[in-house]
């Protein structure tokens, strides 16, 4: 993506530009949602981590959704 301004390269979760200070428009509502959705399954992968045990599958899952997530936007 880039900035609707000056047309500089930004990175994914770049909120303003770096360069101008222009507002990144089109993410906002997706990333939002992505945010909380990635520290609801962090915080189930730090419970997961605590426990261990048979919950190899719901940490590879939720990994899994994460890098999704990351790769989404
Ligand atoms: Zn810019």
């Amino acid at each position: 993506m880039e900035c609707e301004k000056c047309k500089i390269e930004l990175k994914e979760y770049s909120r303003f530009c770096p360069n101008c200070g222009e507002k990144v428009k089109t993410l906002e509502i997706k990333k939002d949602i992505g945010e909380k959705v990635i520290k609801q399954l962090k915080n189930i992968l730090t419970t997961i981590e605590s426990k261990k045990k048979e919950e190899s599958k719901k940490h590879t899952l939720a990994h899994f959704v994460i890098k999704k997530l990351a790769h989404n936007h």
